[in-house]
């Protein structure tokens, strides 16, 4: 059995990433400064023997020196993301990511120790080369758009993931997430899914931003979770950028229908210019397909759960939260 660090375990995705690798019997460190994570979110393992969890920033130094030194393999989800976050706090935005992922890196070089770094579908930015490659070119509008500065930051850290692994021989991993959805997944940041659900429960009418017409592909957590896992323990994919996405596509008018329908909501659709959603000039991708051949050929796994059963699963956890806190 393995130990981990999860940096961000305690934020949507990580934290059942934590919960997963503690079921398959490993030692899991989290570090999560609780700036969009919450500590709820491992409240199933708080007081697991095999979890130890700190509420600090992988920036403090004897900390993450300690933490990695202890670990055998380094997931580094830690980041500031949801496009909201991005326009509202772009300095943040570009700081914490880069800043994050270079101590991460730097400590992990000190130790030559495996390092799974997340990044994101957002690098494919404007390409229209649909599906996308992970060996396809990567296309963003101008600077003065405050967007493009997450996929930037993202794209410094995947370079410099892939630098440290050449120049200095750290094994890094670089996994680009398309739209991960499930339950703990919060709509404050601009996440779709969370924000449609919340809608439609709430009877409002579900807000899209847009045409409608742009689409995205929407995964499932288990099963980016299982991917994860099952890269910890694969040298194959050292040195390499692999897409992590359910490749099922939908369009977000043809979601905010699906998820009135599986709500039973009598909530109705407004359309929202992006400028008055999000910023003046604001650029969206039309469509956003993973091509997943390359992590399914290096993990013998493919997506297991439909975009129907993922949204049903996340209906049911926030109707469940929504019970909880009226009787709290
Ligand atoms: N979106 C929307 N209404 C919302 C939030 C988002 O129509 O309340 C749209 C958004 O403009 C984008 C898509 O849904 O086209 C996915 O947005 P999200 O922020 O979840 O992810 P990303 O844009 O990073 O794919």
């Amino acid at each position: 059995m393995a130990t981990f660090l999860v940096t961000g375990g305690a934020g949507f995705i990580g934290s059942h990433l934590v919960e997963a690798a503690l079921a398959e019997g490993h030692r899991v460190l989290v570090l999560d400064d609780l700036s969009s994570g919450s500590i709820e979110n491992l409240s199933a393992v708080r007081t697991h023997p095999a979890l130890e969890f700190l509420p600090e920033s992988v920036t403090s130094k004897s900390i993450l020196a300690e933490f990695v030194d202890r670990a055998d393999v380094v997931f580094h989800l830690a980041a500031t993301v949801g496009v909201f976050n991005i326009i509202e706090s772009p300095v943040a935005t570009i700081e914490n990511n880069i800043g994050g992922t270079e101590a991460v890196l730097r400590m992990a070089a000190k130790k030559k120790k495996k390092v799974i770094l997340t990044s994101t579908s957002e690098v494919y930015g404007k390409s229209h080369r649909i599906p996308f490659r992970e060996d396809g070119d990567l296309v963003f509008g101008a600077t003065s758009k405050s967007r493009w500065s997450y996929a930037c930051s993202k794209v410094i850290d995947e370079f410099l993931a892939l630098a440290y692994w050449r120049e200095f021989g750290v094994p890094t991993v670089i996994v680009r997430l398309f739209n991960t959805i499930g339950p703990r997944q919060i709509g404050r940041y601009g996440m779709v899914v969370p924000r449609f659900l919340n809608q439609a429960l709430a009877g409002q009418d579900l807000t899209v931003y847009g045409s409608g017409q742009q689409s995205r592909c929407f995964t499932y957590v288990s099963d980016v979770v299982r991917w994860l896992l099952l890269l910890s323990a694969n040298d194959r994919a050292v040195g390499e950028i692999l897409n992590l996405g359910n490749p099922e596509e939908i369009t977000i008018t043809g979601l905010a229908r699906k998820i009135i329908e599986i709500t039973g909501s009598s909530a109705g659709i407004e359309f929202i210019p992006y400028e008055r959603a999000y910023e003046l000039g604001f650029e969206d991708m039309e469509r956003r397909v993973p091509d997943i051949e390359k992590i399914v050929a290096c993990t013998s796994y493919s997506p297991q759960v439909t975009l129907d059963a993922a949204l049903r699963h996340t209906r049911d956890w926030c109707l469940e939260r929504q019970k909880q806190y009226a009787i709290a």
